[in-house]
């Protein structure tokens, strides 16, 4: 069997080790130069988004479909990182905070930590003055609500590193890594062709490029590519990672102080036409509310954006969307964390060992829905 696989991301390094592990012919086509990096900072460019991703590993699963890929994500992260010294996860627990008076907020963090304790995640509810005991470093007033999820962390020194140490995993296995290369598809109705090339089957994981990169065989995705950042400052913080409901913004430890992010432009945009420089608005905003719950002095040296995907219903489009080609995508900006289980349920459904979930179904919405993009970080 031969198969390509379209983009070098975090989900296409995955499905192509996975794939050549089983005995499969791989070919990997990546547009930019080079899989994966050792950066902590990504450049200032437009490129995949595994690079410039904020590497917050924090799954909080509310069914049991997102259970099992957080689970089997969090296990190959973590064997990874005990095999690989370009692949370092640090763990550390991961705080949502919802403010007092917001009731609507507080239901739904209510509503999702008991879902995603019955599906065995190590969550629970605090009050601000429990949350403020156990972790000194940070600030509750205001808080209404916590939770706190146990089994979290973060990669360091970035991202690419990840991507690093599976590409060059699957080119031990017998991957041609094709970089350098941009890939076009077609499907003339014996199958699935790259660059004019007949393959058994296609892979198609080039995030928010997948779109645009199935168009010419016909297949119309339901999917948004939009902007999100994320900022690098060096004030020194050793605390939990943190998602502040009220100021829309994350952060967490970072090698040179403290990472930060959300900063999300509810808008689609061109996955060539965007802006690799974070916006003065989402410093500003990203800084103060660092300040306010950590009272450390925050100032942001490096700011970046890059690009999440969205879909109808913010669940993933994964599976067969023509005989012999395959998509993996639209994972509203929890791409990264959920990668190694998402390239593997891709590889498994190309070798016919498993279906993927049903609701990850590309071809579940009727024609081609309006919608509008909803922030992958909101509750
Ligand atoms: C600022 C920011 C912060 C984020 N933080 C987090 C986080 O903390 N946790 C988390 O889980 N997720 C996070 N995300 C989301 C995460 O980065 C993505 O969901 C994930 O990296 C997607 O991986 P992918 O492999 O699907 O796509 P990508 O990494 O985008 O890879 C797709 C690849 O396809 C290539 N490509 C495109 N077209 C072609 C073609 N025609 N031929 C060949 N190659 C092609 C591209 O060059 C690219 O390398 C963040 C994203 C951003 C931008």
């Amino acid at each position: 069997m031969r198969v390509a696989v379209v983009g070098g991301g975090a989900v296409g390094v995955t499905a192509a080790h996975d794939l050549a592990d089983a005995g499969v012919d791989v070919r990997l086509y990546e547009r930019a130069e080079a899989l994966g990096d050792e950066r902590r900072r990504p450049r200032e460019r437009v490129e995949g988004s595994s690079h410039r991703a904020a590497g917050v590993l924090a799954p909080r699963p509310t069914d049991a479909a997102a259970a099992r890929i957080a689970e089997r994500a969090m296990d190959r992260f973590a064997w990874l990182a005990e095999r690989d010294h370009r692949f370092t996860f640090e763990p550390a627990p991961n705080v949502t905070l919802v403010a007092e008076g917001e009731d609507a907020k507080q239901t739904a963090l209510g509503e999702q930590v008991a879902a995603a304790r019955e599906q065995g995640v190590d969550v629970d509810c605090y009050d601000a003055g429990t949350v403020a005991e156990r972790f000194d470093s940070l600030e509750t007033d205001g808080i209404g609500l916590a939770a706190v999820t146990e089994r979290a962390g973060y990669v360091t020194p970035g991202p690419g590193t990840y991507v690093a140490a599976m590409a060059i995993r699957a080119e031990r296995l017998g991957v041609e890594l094709w970089t350098d290369v941009e890939a076009s598809i077609s499907h003339e109705g014996d199958g699935p062709r790259v660059n004019g090339e007949r393959f058994d089957a296609v892979v198609v994981a080039a995030g928010g490029w997948s779109k645009r990169v199935l168009a010419p065989t016909g297949v119309r995705l339901p999917l948004k590519p939009y902007r999100v950042q994320a900022l690098v400052s060096e004030a020194s913080y050793d605390g939990p990672m943190v998602l502040d409901t009220e100021a829309g913004v994350y952060f967490r430890p970072h090698p040179d102080g403290l990472l930060a992010g959300d900063g999300t432009v509810p808008e689609e945009c061109d996955p060539d036409g965007w802006s690799p420089t974070g916006d003065g608005w989402f410093a500003d905003t990203a800084t103060d509310a660092v300040e306010k719950r950590t009272g450390l002095t925050v100032e942001s040296e490096t700011a970046w954006g890059g690009i999440a995907t969205a879909t109808p219903d913010g669940e993933p489009l994964l599976g067969e969307v023509l005989p012999g080609l395959y998509v993996g995508t639209g994972w509203h900006g929890h791409g990264f964390v959920r990668a190694p289980a998402t390239g593997e349920a891709l590889a498994d459904t190309v070798l016919g060992e498993r279906a993927p979930p049903a609701a990850y179904d590309p071809e579940r919405f009727d024609g081609m829905p309006e919608f509008e993009i909803s922030e992958g970080m909101s509750l």
